[in-house]
Parts: C-alpha cells; sequence; structure tokens
C-alpha cells in the first residue's frame, strides 16, 4: 500500500500545472469532473454518481448506498462508496459552488458518465494543457498535497479524503513539510542571492 502511495505522489500535479489544467475546463461538465476530483477530492466512483440530493448546508454528502443502475451498479442495483470510511462530509471550495449549482440544477442526477468517459475527457484536457498522462489516483493525491501544504493534519486530511488510516493523511504531512524544511535550509547553505 506505501508502494500505491508513493506511485500516485510521483504522478501529483503542481499548482502551475492545475492551473494550467484548470485553464482548460472551459465547458462547465468538464469543470465539474475536474472540480470534482482536484478541488474536492473525490473518487471517480463517487463522482460518477454525485447528484443533487447529495448537497446539503452547501457541502457534499457521500451516502452509504444509493439506488443505481448504470453499467457498474446494475448487478446489485445500488451504488456503495469503496469502505465504510467513504462515508463523509466533503467541502466545497467557494469558486466552485456556483458552477456545481448551475450544473445540479439542471442535472440533478448528477454526469451520468462511465468511468472510461471521465479518464478520456481528463486526458483530453490533459493534452490540451500540454501536461503528460494523468494518472487516476494523480487529482486525489494532488488534492491531498495541497491540503498539506496549506496546514492540515493527517487525520484531517484522511476525514476529507475518507482514507481509514492516518498514516495516508501523515505521509501527505510529511512531505508537505520535508519540501518546506528544505527549501529554508538550502536557501540558508548557499544564501538567496545570485553573485
Ligand atoms: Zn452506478
Amino acid at each position: 500500500m506505501a508502494r500505491k502511495t508513493g506511485k500516485s505522489e510521483e504522478y501529483v500535479l503542481s499548482e502551475i500545472e492545475l492551473q494550467r489544467l484548470w485553464n482548460e475546463c472551459k465547458a462547465l461538465d468538464s469543470q465539474i469532473v475536474v472540480g470534482l476530483l482536484v478541488f474536492c477530492g473525490l473518487r471517480v466512483s463517487e463522482a460518477i454518481h454525485l447528484r443533487l440530493e447529495w448537497i446539503r448546508d452547501e457541502e457534499i454528502h457521500i451516502p452509504s448506498q444509493q439506488k443505481c443502475n448504470c453499467a457498474a451498479c446494475a448487478k446489485r442495483g445500488y451504488w456503495t462508496p469503496k469502505t465504510s470510511h467513504s462515508v463523509r462530509l466533503v467541502p466545497v471550495p467557494g469558486f466552485m459552488k456556483p458552477l456545481l449549482w448551475e450544473y445540479l440544477k439542471t442535472h440533478p442526477e448528477g454526469l451520468q458518465l462511465s468511468r472510461q468517459a471521465i479518464w478520456y475527457r481528463i486526458q483530453h484536457l490533459a493534452t490540451r494543457a500540454k501536461l503528460p498522462h494523468i494518472f487516476p489516483h494523480a487529482l486525489r493525491a494532488t488534492y491531498a498535497t495541497l491540503l498539506a501544504s496549506k496546514g492540515l493534519t493527517g487525520p484531517e486530511i484522511c476525514a476529507v479524503l475518507g482514507w481509514a488510516r492516518i498514516t495516508m493523511g501523515e505521509h501527505y504531512v510529511r512531505i508537505a513539510e520535508a519540501r518546506g524544511g528544505a527549501r529554508e535550509k538550502i536557501k540558508q547553505i548557499w544564501g538567496t542571492k545570485y553573485a
């Protein structure tokens, strides 16, 4: 599992790359797809199943179960999140709120896209933004990295991302602290001025 974390971490987008990707999201549904993954940290399966009734008090409430007949759920007749820890409250960033409301007002059933369609869309946007191939875990890992760099604790990151193991969140915090610490120490070694 530690390997999986390390692997997705290699593909975390920098803030500049993230801005470039977001700039290519011109259509509302592209903003919703990318925004739910990278600015709300939803899993692809959660983003696909999000619907108007999940929104209460301007937050996303991920339910423990929902009736669904999409190709992935048809056999069971309902959707469930990955684990019991995935049932959670997810805050929506201020700039995303009007976009999400506008979309769900006309699409109360949500995106209704397949996992493949979501990834096809993201790769298309990434190509336009001149970014390398984006891996499925990269957008959630980018969100976790962003939260860690803004000072959220490991348990706080786990609560928002729906991770059971606190070490997952702590991993991102340690990386963020190491980056900040390394930068400061390197400045002290060589100074910040060019000769
Ligand atoms: Zn479904």
